[in-house]
């Protein structure tokens, strides 16, 4: 049965023409033609003749299709792909000074239910493979190119949108050796970011397994009882343990894990929030990405104002920890943080 190109780190590529008996020089030819020079005919150049026959008979390089893309009018662009078996998942493009955030999925849908997030509602279908991953990257940027031209470039990529990335560890893991491979995609480790509800299995294997690219921590609340309302999973991988591994993880010098706290009205935007947040976060080299709450459909929790976003802003400033205020982008067309659901993007 022939296998995908794109699931293949180009460690793992060399080891098959290794094995198969294949010029050595054949798997960095293929990452340069194929992510570099973004060619998706076969590469008849350069390429050894019986390397030529190899990949013919034995790899694939189909990806996602597009099925849909909305743009909305701050730039933010989101795609429906649809997946060899008919299923679908989102990726959105997020528009910061004409470059380009990707945020991509893991998986369709999601297992970790999570009370705030519509993605949760729908349930987990199954995890995505490397190629799908990859495939929401080289296919978005592609878009990127033919309709934005001069303005088409993808500088971070987060794992933020449908799935828990680290319920999905060995796919992701080899789709950011893909994008980090100098012959590959280039993208320089700072610029990958995985965001996990707290998947403590996948944070245990993180420091031998992952390579160096960023973390991000769905905190939410440092209460235990809100942070199981919020995080099922909270209640199986206890915050302090996560904590500990999240703490662990090696990072490069100037590198800060990020915590992201989602702030609903009423329930964990209180003064007695922020500051036991602080008190958690201070000194842990700690940068928070508040998240006012965006709304779905059927939800009955609600954005905090402006104002109180910016009162619990100033409260973790006091004890010095970096934060943000995540600007909401794309929620016009559904594309903003928590608002994936591709069952609803099919019916739409
Ligand atoms: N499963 C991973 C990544 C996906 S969610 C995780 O949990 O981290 C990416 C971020 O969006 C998370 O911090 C998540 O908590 C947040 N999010 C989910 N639903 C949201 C909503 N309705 N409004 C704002 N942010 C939301």
């Amino acid at each position: 049965m022939k296998t995908s190109f794109y699931q293949y780190p180009l460690s793992e590529l060399q080891e098959l023409f290794r094995v198969h008996g294949l010029p050595a020089s054949g798997p960095g030819l293929l990452f340069n033609w194929h992510y570099k020079k973004r060619k998706t005919e076969p590469c008849l150049t350069d390429l050894a003749k019986k390397s030529i026959a190899f990949v013919a008979e034995n790899m694939t390089f189909d990806l996602p299709m597009v099925h849909t893309i909305q743009a909305s009018s701050d730039k933010t662009v989101k795609f429906l792909f649809e997946l060899q078996d008919g299923l679908k998942i989102e990726t959105v493009l997020i528009p910061f000074n004409n470059k380009y955030t990707i945020c991509l999925s893991s998986q369709v849908g999601c297992a970790m239910k999570c009370s705030f997030c519509h993605t949760g509602i729908q349930g987990l279908a199954r995890s995505l493979k490397t190629e799908e991953i990859i495939g929401q990257f080289t296919e978005s940027q592609k878009w990127l190119t033919k309709n934005r031209p001069g303005d088409d470039k993808i500088l971070n990529i987060v794992f933020m949108g449908q799935g828990e990335p680290l319920h999905n560890f060995d796919a992701v893991k080899n789709a950011c050796e893909i994008f980090l491979s100098q012959h590959g995609l280039s993208v320089a480790d700072q610029k990958i970011t995985i965001s996990t509800a707290g998947y403590l299995p996948g944070l245990e294997r993180w420091k031998n397994e992952m390579p160096d690219v960023n973390i991000a921590l769905s905190l939410h609340s440092p209460i235990k009882e809100k942070r199981d309302q919020l995080i099922p999973i909270n209640k199986r991988y206890p915050l302090e343990e996560v904590l500990n591994y999240v703490q662990a993880i090696p990072r490069g010098k100037n590198r800060f894990v990020t915590y992201e706290y989602l702030l609903i009205q009423d329930f964990n935007d209180s003064d007695e929030d922020a500051h036991l947040t602080g008190k958690l976060l201070e000194g842990k080299n700690a940068y928070v990405s508040l998240i006012p709450f965006n709304p779905f459909p059927g939800t009955d929790y609600k954005r905090p104002e402006t104002s109180k976003v910016e009162h619990f802003k100033s409260i973790l400033d006091s004890y010095k920890i970096p934060t943000l205020i995540r600007a909401t982008k794309g929620d016009e067309i559904l594309a903003a943080c928590g608002q994936l659901n591709s069952k609803m993007s099919q019916v739409t």
